[in-house]
């Protein structure tokens, strides 16, 4: 069994999922005792916070490059950074380590190619649904890629920041979250990529008229996937 490293903190609400998915995948997958071999490095998150609203994305590589070197020292056989906003710098993190990144926006196009959707919407923070970073790698594996309204994209921002990244979750804001989702589908949306780790403590699949992807699931489970069987 492989070693995973994880980058986690961001925000810890979501890490705590990632921990649990993974050793329940590998408890599914060998049973009895069996548990995943998981070495996490949580970050400081209003450090990192304050490196993506004041823009200096160099400074938060910075500090997740020197969490994934300690990662790799500590014995990890690869690395996962637990945020999908934070693949922005993934290549500024790559270059810093010998070990490979899973890349959850690959993690989640595999899963999208199984599932054979094409339209896919995407929820996240805005830096995830406004910029190329996280998209471009789904358009360069032929998905064509949806986001919301202006509106909309503030008022989830502000859901994740202010709510669920603090363990606040609300009914309101679950509505919030579903309407948007259904005028996605209405646009043609196949599918909607819950694109940001904390979403999956909001939005559930029962929910959701559309199916839902969410990365975290499938990160962690790509995760497992490496582990048992590369
Ligand atoms: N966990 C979130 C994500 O998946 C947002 C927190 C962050 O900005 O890293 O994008």
């Amino acid at each position: 069994m492989k070693t995973i490293g994880l980058i986690g903190g961001m925000s810890w609400e979501s890490t705590v999922p990632y921990y649990q998915i993974i050793n329940e995948e590998v408890k599914n997958r060998l049973g009895g005792l069996h548990s995943a071999k998981i070495i996490l490095y949580s970050v400081e998150f209003d450090e990192i916070e304050k490196c993506q609203s004041s823009g200096n994305w160099d400074k938060s590589a910075e500090i997740l490059g020197s969490a994934a070197k300690g990662l790799e020292a500590a014995g990890a056989d690869f690395v996962l950074i637990c945020t999908n906003t934070m693949h922005k710098v993934a290549p500024q993190i790559a270059s810093m380590i010998h070990i490979p990144i899973i890349h959850i926006a690959d993690a989640t196009a595999d899963e999208l190619e199984k599932c054979h959707i094409r339209k896919i919407a995407l929820l996240g923070t805005k830096y995830t649904m406004t910029q190329d970073f996280y998209k471009q790698k789904l358009i360069d594996r032929g998905f064509d890629v949806m986001i919301p309204e202006d509106e909309d994209i503030e008022m989830i921002n502000r859901i994740i920041f202010h709510e669920l990244c603090v363990g606040e979750i609300k009914d309101y804001s679950r509505k919030e979250f579903l309407r948007v989702i259904d005028k996605l589908s209405e646009k043609g949306a196949e599918g909607v990529i819950l694109g940001c780790t904390e979403i999956g403590l909001l939005i559930h699949q029962v929910d959701s008229s559309l199916p839902i992807f969410d990365t975290t699931q499938i990160h962690a489970k790509s995760a497992v996937e490496i582990a048992l069987t590369e």
